[in-house]
């Protein structure tokens, strides 16, 4: 079983503040986004790892058989969209935030196998704080928590499902393929996440991660 791995890193990372876009800051001495490839890279059953980049930097990075990057897109879908476009053999393909170095190999494995059989397939863990719909300061709903999942990455997918799900949403924004692939009807299957897979968006995040680091193997 072969996958591509699609990371769209080409946004200008606005949340975490400063210059350096956050999956181009170091962690542990390594940029975080060469640390996710290199993760998916020593994986038996990645194939093609294409990385979404802003065009400008294009001309900086180093293209190799199995690192492919391309130019973004103005939005993070647009960005997937791009790096699709440029898989070629691979029947499964996941889709991996840049910010996300401490994914597990176990859940990743469970998310092909599942993706192989279903479709599509996504790490989720149960909210543990309750979820408030808020509009000019005021709650207006508030979700029932038992049914709420925060949605990690990789997410996977049969790659000409991700292809038909993308060729045909509606708008370009969509910050999460399971759930675009679930709102054109196909099943989208729900496997266990893992907080230590959390996403680097705000300073606290990388401080919590450099301590990380320390005990990881690299
Ligand atoms: O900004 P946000 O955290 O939602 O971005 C999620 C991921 O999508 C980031 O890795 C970011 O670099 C990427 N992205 C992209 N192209 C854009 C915007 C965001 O690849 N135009």
């Amino acid at each position: 079983m072969s996958a591509a791995v699609i990371i769209p890193a080409a946004g200008s990372g606005s949340r975490f503040g400063g210059e350096i876009p956050k999956q181009f800051r170091a962690l542990g001495g390594k940029p975080i986004l060469q640390r996710v490839v290199e993760r998916f890279l020593l994986h038996e059953s990645v194939g093609h790892i294409i990385v979404a980049v802003a065009e400008i930097l294009l001309a900086e990075v180093k293209q190799t058989e199995r690192v492919r990057f391309v130019a973004g897109g103005a939005t993070r879908q647009q960005s997937v969209k791009n790096a699709l476009a440029a898989i070629e053999d691979e029947e499964l393909v996941a889709v991996h935030d840049a910010v996300r170095p401490f994914f597990s190999y176990e859940t990743f494995e469970s998310l092909l196998a599942v993706a192989s059989e279903h479709g599509a397939a996504f790490p989720g863990l149960p909210v543990t704080d309750t979820i408030h719909i808020v509009h000019d300061a005021a709650i207006i709903e508030t979700p029932e928590r038992s049914l709420l999942v925060a949605a990690q990455t990789p997410q996977c997918f049969r790659t000409a499902l991700l292809r038909d799900v993308l060729s045909r949403a509606a708008t370009d924004d969509n910050t999460d393929e399971a759930g675009l692939a679930a709102r054109l009807g196909y099943p989208v299957r729900l496997v266990p996440g893992d907080p230590m897979n959390f996403k680097i968006t705000r300073p606290e995040d990388l401080e919590m991660a450099e301590r990380i680091v320390e005990q990881w193997p690299s």
